[in-house]
Formats: C-alpha cells, sequence, structure tokens
C-alpha cells in the first residue's frame, strides 16, 4: 500500500514542471531583501507560501515571527506548515525566505527580478538560493494533499526569514522561542547547499575562530626609521610567523573535510597610516581560522600568542592577539539516520552515490546540530547562489522533492 501511494507521489511530482515556473516566477518577484540589505524584509513572500499552502488545504500552519523596527510591517516572518503522517516521528525540511541583492544589473543577461526561462534553466535572484528548497517542499504538501495521502512519517516545512544576515530574526528566534517544536527523534534536511549530481551531503563544520592581531610601535617620519618601531613591518612577520607556526603546530587531518585540514588565512587588514612618508606605530590584521572539531580554540588561541611573543621580541614592539569572533564545530553522526535515509533516497531519484562531507562554511544547520538535532545539508545544485544570473534547474526542483518524498513514505527504514 505505501509502495503504490509512493509510486502515485513520485509519477505526480514527475509531471509538476510548469508548476516550478509559477512558483519560481512570484516567488522572486517578490524581492525579499532584508534591512541589512536595504529592503522591506520577506513578508510578502511569506503571505503568497501561506497562500499556495491553504489552498492545497494544509491547514496547520503557524508562525513565529521576530519583531523588527527595521522593516514597515515591523516583523520578521517565520512559517512552520504541518502534514500529519501515521508516526509522529516529522522529516522537516527547511527553506530561507531572504535573498541577497543583485549586485551589478550590468552583470546580469535579464532582470533579476523577472525569472527568464531558457529550457530546463531558471534564472533571477533566488531562485538557487534558497527558492529551489521552498518548490520542492510547496511541490510535495501539494502533491501530498492532492492524492489525498497520509504519509508515513509526519511532514513540517519552514520558512524561515533573516538567513542571509545570520538567523537573528530566522531559524535562532524559533529555536528559542518555540524549542519543543523540534524533537532529537526526528529527522532534519536543510537543502540549502549540495552539489551538480546530488551527490554530496554536508555533514559537519569546521569551527571558525576570529583572531584580531594588533601590533604597537613607535610611529615615526619615514626618513628616520631609526627613531621609530615599524609595526608594519613588525606585523608581517607576525602574518608569516601564524602562516608556518599555526599549520606546524595544528596538522591533524580529516578525510571527511574538504581540505581534510585546519586553515589559517590571514584575511582583512585595517588602514594603518594616511601619508607615504610616516613609519607606522600601529599594525592591525585579522586571521580567519577554520578548525577541525578536535582542534581546540583555546590552544589556537594559546599558540598565536606564544608566536606573537617571539615575533614583539625580534622588533621591540607588542603584539596582543585577541578573538574577535567564534562558533563552535557542529556535526551530524555520519551514521545518523537522516544521512543514511538521503543515501538510499538519492540513490533512487538521481542514480548517484552520495557522499557525507564536512566543510569550513557555516550553514543553518548549525544552529540545529548545537541543540542536539542532527540535521543534513542536501540539494541538487549548480552552486550559482550570490551570483549574477543565478539560475536553478526545473527537474532539480521536482527530483528533490521526489527524494523528500521516498524518505517520508518509507517508515520502516529509518528505525
Ligand atoms: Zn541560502
Amino acid at each position: 500500500m505505501e509502495h503504490q501511494e509512493l509510486d502515485g507521489l513520485l509519477a505526480g511530482l514527475a509531471q509538476r514542471d510548469e508548476r516550478v515556473v509559477e512558483l519560481q516566477s512570484a516567488l522572486t518577484a517578490c524581492k525579499a531583501l532584508g534591512p541589512d540589505n536595504g529592503g522591506r524584509g520577506e513578508l510578502a513572500k511569506v503571505r503568497l507560501i501561506t497562500g499556495w499552502l491553504e489552498a492545497c488545504g494544509v491547514r496547520d500552519l503557524q508562525r513565529l515571527d521576530a519583531p523588527d523596527e527595521r522593516v514597515p510591517d515591523g516583523l520578521r516572518p517565520n512559517l512552520v506548515a504541518r502534514l500529519p503522517g501515521a508516526d509522529s516521528r516529522t522529516l522537516w525540511l527547511f527553506g530561507h525566505t531572504d535573498v541577497v541583492p543583485p549586485g551589478d544589473p550590468a552583470a546580469w543577461t535579464s532582470d533579476p527580478w523577472q525569472v527568464r526561462r531558457e529550457g530546463d534553466w531558471l534564472y533571477g535572484r533566488g531562485v538557487e538560493d534558497n527558492q529551489q528548497a521552498i518548490v520542492s517542499m510547496l511541490l510535495l504538501a501539494e502533491e501530498l494533499r492532492r492524492q489525498e495521502v497520509t504519509p508515513a512519517l509526519s511532514l513540517g516545512l519552514v520558512f524561515m526569514a533573516d538567513e542571509e544576515s545570520g538567523s537573528d530574526y530566522g531559524l535562532a528566534h524559533m529555536l528559542e522561542r518555540s524549542p519543543e517544536l523540534f524533537r532529537p527523534e526526528d529527522l532534519y534536511i536543510v537543502p540549502d547547499a549540495g552539489s551538480p549530481r546530488g551527490d554530496l551531503i554536508e555533514v559537519a563544520e569546521k569551527s571558525q575562530l576570529w583572531l584580531k592581531v594588533r601590533t604597537i610601535g613607535v610611529q615615526c617620519h619615514a626618513s628616520t626609521p631609526h627613531k621609530g618601531r615599524n609595526a608594519f613591518v613588525a606585523g608581517a612577520d607576525m602574518v608569516l610567523a601564524c602562516r608556518q607556526g599555526l599549520y606546524a603546530a595544528f596538522p591533524q587531518e580529516d578525510a571527511l573535510f574538504k581540505p581534510p585540514c585546519s586553515t589559517f588565512v590571514p584575511s582583512k587588514h585595517d588602514a594603518n597610516v594616511p601619508s607615504v612618508n610616516i613609519l607606522p606605530g600601529s599594525d592591525v590584521f585579522y586571521l580567519d581560522c577554520r578548525l577541525l572539531p578536535d582542534v581546540p580554540q583555546e590552544a589556537v588561541l594559546a599558540e598565536a600568542r606564544r608566536l606573537a611573543a617571539a615575533v614583539a621580541a625580534r622588533h621591540g614592539v607588542e603584539i596582543t592577539v585577541d578573538v574577535e569572533h567564534a562558533q563552535p564545530a557542529s556535526a551530524a553522526p555520519a551514521n545518523s539516520p537522516v544521512v543514511r535515509a538521503l543515501e538510499r533516497a538519492v540513490e533512487q531519484v538521481y542514480g548517484v552515490r552520495a557522499r557525507p562531507v564536512g566543510i569550513g562554511g557555516a550553514t543553518v544547520a548549525a544552529l540545529l546540530r548545537r541543540k542536539g538535532l542532527p540535521a543534513a545539508v542536501w540539494a541538487c545544485i549548480q552552486n550559482t547562489c550570490h551570483q549574477p544570473d543565478e539560475r536553478a534547474s526545473i527537474s532539480a526542483a521536482r527530483k528533490d522533492a521526489q527524494v523528500f518524498a521516498h524518505i517520508l513514505m518509507q517508515r520502516d527504514a529509518h528505525a
């Protein structure tokens, strides 16, 4: 019986290309920019999504809005839709409604806010990031209701705000306000990263440690360098000392990640003196460290300070190292049920063997994992997000929905 119902769902979803185009076009036209990007927020988009869900008969809708005076409506909307299954255990899917600005309009072939279709491709701001997820979530809900199927697992759809600017008004707010919504035995998929063949499942993220390195020397006229202490030169020496010393001190490798090691990257550099003829007495640069889960942040900070003391002594300056920002690593066990269910479903729909990977970047899945909720990040996407001519495949949207249908309909597989 469940097999027949799954086959019916898969067949129905296979016919939904035109619906993908309709949904993508309407969503893109909403221009859902957050206030950090000079926009009016996500409410218009969430009203559209609500309307579609109501129209197909989804009744359990809940809003978990975050107040935000910077937008005209005074709130950032977060919507939770639930479709009950035979089991109260829930497959949760997450899509973020906000998008990033298009950047230079001249870099686009056509209007970024108006979807352009070319064969299987749709072009427009947001079509990949993250509307492909939103569309596959909506297709699945519509097909379940149209065929009046009660799935094996319950389905939870989360449409969240503010992902592009840190999620404080989005998923972080929801987890804070309604932690009881999400249970450890549920399955969590965030379709917001992946590969063009659908063969990567992101299960872990390195920790982030951003260090601010300040060098204090003695400023003087550049024509009399013997009267000063050049902080720029000492800072540059510290850049090289960090590059050599930190990689040497933390050489651990983990094949799950690419690159497999911790990384230590000198990145931003503050402006120093306004004039060429001034020998700088102060220098500030930053180090972006991405650490494997078993490399303690305190150990890296201590090693950076040890290197700083040696460089400072060589140059007769003072060097301080402070933490600018820190975020712990997060991982879902690579053998957790959601990962195994995804592997099976991806093989059925896309005909590829997906493998778990770790990344150095950060996704909202980390927020879930840190609450003990095993979240996997997966989608079949081109990785054109934030670029001009961002694009998404029509068939991938419905196939992703088929992957989720497989997982939703196969209760026994998760035991
Ligand atoms: Zn995204």
